[in-house]
């Protein structure tokens, strides 16, 4: 059996010779797993003191090679981490601003500017906030199946409105949560995704954007509505724009009514975008319904308001001159990267 001491020096002299990494690495390996281990194998026909002493001496000589050997993995390392400066470097994509996400920024932008606070809230409802609250009777055919997205809940029928879940429809019960935790005056926007259940065709989506606006305080009047709604168009379009109010029925508003926009491809003269009519129809808006104040816990005999919702997704048609709505969220980098 080789002295150990002895067995250090030669590996020593081997690992001093050894030129490249590689020769190193094996050096070690050859130490470790044979030699010592033949060291390892015949000390156990020794006995008592030598037996200790040896075995002591051979455990620090592995120690040591061990040592060595991570000392060459180490160095391996740091020269895989070379960096060659003078390849060509990976060109980074940019991307761009999903048309519709550009749009919302600019109407809060708008409504900021006049004092509106823009709000969220949750994209999973409750019945409660998305329909009782806003003065949806039992019977309104928005309830029914085929234009909600219900969400699947064990004894859903039993369960109270505040329970029963589904995608909202509209951003409008953020106002009402909105109200209930707060006193009036209120003026905020809301802009959000919501859902319906729809045939998707070019110009219907299951999912789109809405941007709503709410306006509560003492003698508030539908002309300070369209003072602010004038602001906005002129702001958005960068133009002479008309808008007409038309009387509508929202069950949320009393007295409703529809909003069109002259139609700035034909001059109102008349075309397929605004189907020979000259105006296009962009909103929805009304005084709020003193029912919906009271389900948000204001005095509707203080306090009155006007409230309305724009659909971001046809906004950004008109603008745009986009034919189908699908194009918004198929995803597709040609279109996309158009803007
Ligand atoms: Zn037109």
């Amino acid at each position: 059996m080789k002295d150990i001491s002895q067995l250090k020096e030669e590996f020593l002299k081997e690992l001093k010779k050894a030129k490249k990494a590689e020769e190193r690495r094996k050096i070690c390996k050859k130490y470790i797993e044979e030699e010592l281990s033949s060291v390892f194998c015949s000390i156990k026909n020794l006995a008592g003191e030598k037996r200790t002493k040896i075995g002591k001496e051979a455990n620090e000589l592995r120690r040591f090679i061990l040592e060595q050997q991570k000392k060459e993995k180490e160095k391996r390392k740091e020269g895989e981490g070379w960096i060659d400066v003078t390849l060509p470097g990976n060109d980074p994509e940019m991307g761009t601003i999903h048309p519709l996400t550009q749009l919302q920024r600019r109407c809060v932008d708008i409504f900021s500017r006049m004092g509106f606070l823009a709000v969220e809230g949750p994209e999973m409802e409750n019945e409660w906030y998305n329909f009782d609250a806003l003065n949806f009777k039992e019977d309104h055919p928005v309830r029914e199946m085929q234009d909600t997205l219900f969400v699947k809940q064990k004894n859903r029928e039993s369960l109270p409105a505040k329970d029963k879940l589904l995608m909202r429809t509209q951003t409008s019960p953020v106002q009402v949560r909105y109200m209930e935790k707060r006193k009036p005056p209120f003026r905020i926007i809301v802009p959000g995704r919501v859902f319906r259940n729809e045939a998707t065709d070019s110009s219907h989506e299951i999912n789109f954007y809405q941007l709503e606006g709410l306006m509560v305080g003492e003698n508030i009047s539908v002309a300070n509505f369209k003072a602010i709604i004038n602001f906005f168009f002129q702001e958005l379009f960068y133009d002479d724009i008309d808008f007409r109010l038309r009387p509508s029925f929202f069950p949320f508003t009393e007295p409703s009514f529809e909003v069109d926009i002259s139609c700035s491809i034909c001059a109102k003269k008349g075309c397929s975008v605004c189907k020979n009519t000259g105006w296009i129809e962009v909103m929805g808006a009304g005084m709020v319904h003193p029912n919906v104040l009271e389900s948000a816990k204001v005095d509707s005999a203080k306090f009155n308001g006007f409230a309305f919702g724009v659909g971001l997704d046809r906004f950004a048609m008109i603008e745009h001159k986009i034919d189908d709505i699908r194009l918004f969220y198929g995803g597709d980098l040609r279109f996309l990267k158009q803007f």
